[in-house]
């Protein structure tokens, strides 16, 4: 039988191969891919995906691409957003994955934590090394149903920030940015046109923005990759984006466009 099938929400994302950096970015004439201005300093790289989810060799933008002024201020805010979204911090606590000074730390919400486990308690070959601690009757690691050999564990966490309006549109433009820094690495400076400037000024929020944010939780929680992809917009610039962070499925679009509702995915508007 021929079509019919089902796409699988994992497969919305496309995995992206590397990509090399144009040297224009060498010029003297450099703007910031955000606001366009050149007076920002130009010393540091930009991470795509938030440092601490992200290899320091992974997808970075180089100096000269993005300002300094733009890149620790309200990009770096746009980062922690991400960063505190709940399935987001969780699947970092539970890959044991460390903060900025290297360290593990102890991830809290409402029903327990997790943290890090003492070396002498690590198992060998057990490359975590965390274990989720129940601070109250409600377990935090749920039983679900065994199929034949296997048992499905759930992982139920409350905590993080409030999923508010506010919250969601800080995620999305956290998305966006994202995007548009990939779409930067196939498109280069024609991204410094003027019909870009206004998904720009919604990542720097400094233009409001309304619209959604699709959220899915992970399906597999060996995925530990990063993915994300974007689409071009000829009268808007940017169109939709998503990502997959360690799992955790993000959708969202710039103006004018709606999401299609997906199975497993939860919109949020703002
Ligand atoms: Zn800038």
């Amino acid at each position: 039988m021929a079509g019919g099938r089902v796409r699988p929400a994992g497969n919305l994302l496309l995995r992206r191969p590397a990509r090399h950096i144009p040297l224009f970015l060498m010029s003297a004439a450099r703007r910031c891919l955000f606001c366009r201005r050149g007076d920002g300093g130009f010393v540091s790289s930009e991470h795509i995906f938030p440092e601490t989810i992200a290899n320091a060799d992974l997808a970075m933008l180089p100096p000269g691409v993005v300002c300094d002024r733009c890149n620790n201020g309200p990009l770096a805010a746009l980062d922690q957003t991400l960063c505190a979204y709940l399935p987001i911090a969780m699947r970092r606590a539970v890959l044991g994955m460390t903060n900025k000074a290297g360290k593990r730390t102890t991830l809290r919400f409402a029903q327990g934590r997790v943290e890090p486990m003492p070396k002498e308690e690590v198992a060998p070959g057990d490359s975590h090394g965390v274990r989720i601690v129940d601070s109250g009757p409600r377990p935090t690691l749920v039983r679900d149903l065994s199929d034949g050999d296997e048992v499905w564990l759930r992982l139920e966490g409350q905590g993080g920030r409030r999923l508010t309006p506010r919250f969601f549109s800080e995620l999305s433009r956290s998305i966006l940015k994202i995007g548009f820094e990939l779409a930067f690495l196939d498109h280069d400076h024609t991204l410094l046109e003027h019909r870009f400037d206004g998904v720009r000024d919604v990542i720097l929020g400094v233009r409001d923005h309304s619209g959604e944010v699709a959220l899915a939780l992970p399906g597999d929680l060996n995925d530990v990759r990063l993915r994300g992809s974007y689409m071009l917009d000829e009268s808007s610039g940017l169109g939709g984006v998503a990502i997959s962070i360690l799992g955790v499925q993000l959708v969202t679009h710039a103006a004018g466009q709606e999401l299609v509702p997906t199975p497993g995915f939860f919109i949020g508007r703002f």
